[in-house]
């Protein structure tokens, strides 16, 4: 048990917690970031293998520090990790891992966090802790009686042990457009979507998506508002993979799935398909489950905030958790902004 009261707690190591701390640093705040994992990367560790950027170094990079060059036009996952622990060695940022937040309790203006390793107190908490670790499956009729295997793309690593298998994919975002793109060089596959799949131009990435949040973040700023449906950020951006894949005619959606039986699943037309794996590309809620007996929280994770304020308790900010917190935070170049604005909060309330 230490007595010792932090100014700021950060709970989460990634990259949202990262460019928190670039700021923090500059104030001259004395914080602790917590994070549950062994090692630096935040969740770009557990993606799949084969998981590229959507944007050249230049359009990924953290306040501070630009990512170094890839090998190839997009970084790699492995380049993403590299870039992440070279950028908290840079900046020596102070990080306890592995340590996870199990819950967090406020006795007058002091927060007391309850996790792994005994209890850490601060005055105001950052939590940065992302999506990955809140994998959402919708409830699709007979679910529980299918007899192959069902998986999270959260939990896909690579395509090799779906190899002849018949693989229904489910999601028309980019984690099930890409994840197609792989399983289809080795498997039969078959893409249900709720959705028509929305497919960006080939030179729409995530540059031309950046440049345009920072149009619409400036043009609320003034007031003004800002027409963004033209290029939506969920939208399938064409990296290399996917492009090949439309080569091979395999990006083809069947529609929505209506049910699922023992050995397969049955679309909105009413037709089987025989399945062995059903692959989850569905999305996440958010990583919050910590904060409950603080705020109430939604099934999805999310709790009533103003901008990156948490609006049910004082001292409390959640960063990087996209269009929720927001518009682009969930990302590489897009956090930055909220970073330096929630840093600049903290560090008001801990002045007040
Ligand atoms: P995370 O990276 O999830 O980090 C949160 C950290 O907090 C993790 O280490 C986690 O283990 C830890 N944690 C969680 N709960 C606790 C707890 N209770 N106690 C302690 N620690 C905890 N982004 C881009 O910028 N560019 C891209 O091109 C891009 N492409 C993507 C493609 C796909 C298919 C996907 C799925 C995502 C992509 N992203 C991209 C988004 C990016 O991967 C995530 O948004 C990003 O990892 C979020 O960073 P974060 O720091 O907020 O969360």
């Amino acid at each position: 048990m230490t007595d010792k009261i932090y100014d700021v707690i950060i709970v989460g190591g990634g990259q949202s917690a990262l460019a928190c701390a670039f700021f923090l640093r500059r104030k001259e705040l004395d914080y602790l970031i917590l994070d549950d994992q062994d090692s630096c990367g935040g969740s770009w560790k557990q993606t799949w293998e084969t998981l590229t950027l959507f944007s050249p170094p230049e359009h990924s990079s953290l306040p501070g520090w630009q990512m170094p060059e890839s090998a190839g036009e997009f970084p790699t996952k492995a380049e993403t990790i590299d870039y992440l622990c070279q950028y908290e060695d840079r900046y020596d940022f102070p990080i306890t891992r592995p340590v996870k937040v199990r819950a967090i309790s406020k006795g007058g203006d002091i927060f007391t966090l309850e996790t792994t390793q005994g209890p850490f107190n601060s005055k105001a908490i950052i939590s940065a802790t992302g999506t990955f670790k809140n994998p959402f499956i919708p409830d699709v009729a007979g679910r529980e009686k299918f007899e192959g295997e069902q998986l999270h793309s959260a939990d896909f690593q690579s395509s090799g042990k779906f190899a002849g298998k018949k693989v229904v994919i489910v999601g028309e975002g980019n984690s099930g457009a890409q994840i197609l793109a792989e399983v289809s060089k080795v498997a039969e596959t078959f893409w249900g979507t709720k959705e028509a799949p929305q497919f960006l131009p080939d030179d729409v990435d995530g540059r031309v998506l950046f440049d345009m949040a920072s149009a619409k973040y400036y043009a609320e700023k003034k007031g003004e508002t800002y027409d963004s449906s033209k290029f939506n950020l969920g939208n399938i951006v064409m990296v290399p993979s996917v492009k090949e894949a439309r080569k091979r005619h395999v990006l083809h959606s069947e529609g929505q799935l209506q049910s699922i039986t023992e050995g397969g699943v049955i679309w909105e037309n009413g037709a089987y398909q025989e399945a062995d794996v059903i692959i989850w590309c569905t999305g996440f809620g958010y990583s919050t489950g910590f904060l409950k007996n603080l705020v109430s929280i939604d099934n999805k994770g999310k709790i009533p905030t103003d901008k990156t304020k948490a609006k049910e308790i004082d001292g409390l900010w959640l960063v990087g958790y996209g269009g929720w917190t927001g518009f682009a935070s969930a990302t590489l170049i897009g956090v930055g902004r909220y970073a330096r604005q929630t840093v600049k909060e903290v560090s008001d309330y801990l002045k007040a």
